[in-house]
């Protein structure tokens, strides 16, 4: 199975992909062949080894720095990894004329599965990359690759980059050790500094088909085709919701409740509840984090600190920084998660008013909550198209105002009034 295959409806940029690491991989090559010496830098040598060219929209060419752009769930980050596996592939095909990224040898199993040394994948579930973890990437950056072919640096929250270290990474996207790849991953163009993005290849993805996704819940995941076309549905082709959605039990009474809402929300009392509530559902889904996380996190950090476990031991002098630097870290993880699961909420809701919509215009696009088909039809019945519009602008408004820092519960009764309102 080639790395390529688990990103689904993204045929244009795996051709384009798979191009550049052919490219890649002719340039290690013929470095091997010339010595193995590095990429030498002065172009007046006539001897110097192969370069990569600087970045040039649209070329099957090599460059050091991508961005993946792409809706939520479209995969960015799955095309960032299936790449940089491509690009260490030792595959003896290649030699054959095989493409790289064969998905079974040492450089593309190590590189998929987390374990290839040359290849550092940087998520995060905090709200913001600083200075200091930006600075740590880029000294790794410049290692030469151990196994001879590329340093791959994948940062899949590429938009979470505060603005210093933004200026950080610029430096080294600027000037790139010879064998250095950064890949970087954003939703938009926009996330990302203009100053990195135009020293980026761009790639863009776009939201794989519903019927796509189901196959991959089936071929990837094992899960039953029928529920796995219905996960998919709900998701509008977000592929981790959808997988999500699919395996989690939790996850669907969640996205159930969700979609009751337009129903309940008759009166003011009923519009105070509903926001209330769904308030309530995104706390407990952070605490639930939590509870998996921060004890195993603090009690790992104690015993690194050298405090005598199950004590409740004191830590040693001069490492309270430490477990308080721990303690910032869970805070901010659970504001992360907070602020995810109400947009995840958010994103339901809208998806109810867009079917609502279609169903007053007799669009014949697939309704993606069918399993509530009764309620939209209830609300399409009851209103107008105009109203709907104001409906859905009004889930909208409530996405940017916490965006924007806007206290999460006066912005979601602010919503529910709304959408109760004509
Ligand atoms: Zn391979």
């Amino acid at each position: 199975m080639a790395v390529w295959d688990d990103l689904v409806g993204q045929d244009r940029v795996a051709g384009q992909l798979t191009a550049a690491a052919r490219d890649a991989d002719t340039l290690v090559t013929a470095e091997a062949a010339g010595g193995g010496r590095p990429a030498s830098r002065d172009a007046a040598d006539a001897s110097a080894a192969p370069r990569v060219s600087a970045a040039s929209p649209g070329s099957s060419k090599m460059t050091h720095a991508w961005l993946f752009t792409g809706p939520p769930g479209s995969g960015r980050a799955a095309a960032a990894r299936a790449f940089a596996a491509a690009l260490q592939c030792v595959s003896p095909d290649r030699a054959l004329g095989g493409a790289p990224g064969c998905g079974f040898c040492e450089g593309c199993h190590t590189t998929l599965i987390g374990t290839h040394a040359d290849v550092e994948v940087v998520r995060t579930d905090l709200l913001s990359i600083g200075v200091k973890e930006t600075r740590d990437l880029v000294r790794r950056a410049q290692l030469s690759p151990a196994g001879g072919r590329w340093q791959v640096i994948v940062l899949e929250d590429a938009d979470r980059l505060t603005e210093g270290a933004g200026n950080v990474l610029l430096k080294a996207v600027e000037e790139p050790a010879p064998r250095t790849v950064w890949l970087l991953c954003a939703p938009s163009l926009e996330d990302v500094l203009p100053t990195i993005r135009s020293r980026c290849r761009l790639l863009t993805l776009r939201t794989p088909p519903v019927d796509a996704v189901a196959d991959l819940l089936v071929r990837r995941d094992g899960i039953e085709p029928e529920l796995a076309a219905s996960a998919a549905r709900a998701t509008q082709g977000h592929i981790d919701r959808a997988r999500r959605l699919a395996t989690d039990e939790r996850a669907r009474a969640r996205r159930a409740a969700v979609l009751k809402l337009p129903l309940r929300i008759d009166d003011v009392g009923g519009c105070l509840k509903a926001a209330q509530e769904l308030i309530d559902a995104a706390a407990e889904d952070a605490k639930q984090v939590a509870e998996e996380t921060d004890v195993k996190e603090t009690e790992e950090l104690r015993a690194a600190l050298g405090a005598a476990a199950g004590t409740g031991g004191r830590l040693p002098r001069g490492t309270a920084g430490a477990m308080k630097e721990l303690q910032d870290r869970q805070k901010r993880r659970a504001t992360r998660t907070q602020r995810d699961s109400l947009d995840l909420a958010l994103t339901d809701l809208a998806g109810f008013y867009r079917d609502v919509l279609a169903l007053q215009l007799g669009s014949r696009i697939a309704l993606a909550n069918t399993d509530v088909q009764d309620a939209l039809e209830r609300i399409a019945a009851g209103s107008k198209p105009e109203r709907t519009l104001r409906r859905i602008e009004a889930v909208r408004a409530c996405r940017e105002a916490l965006d924007r820092n806007v206290a999460p519960l006066l912005a979601v009764e602010a919503m529910t009034m709304a959408l109760r309102a004509g």
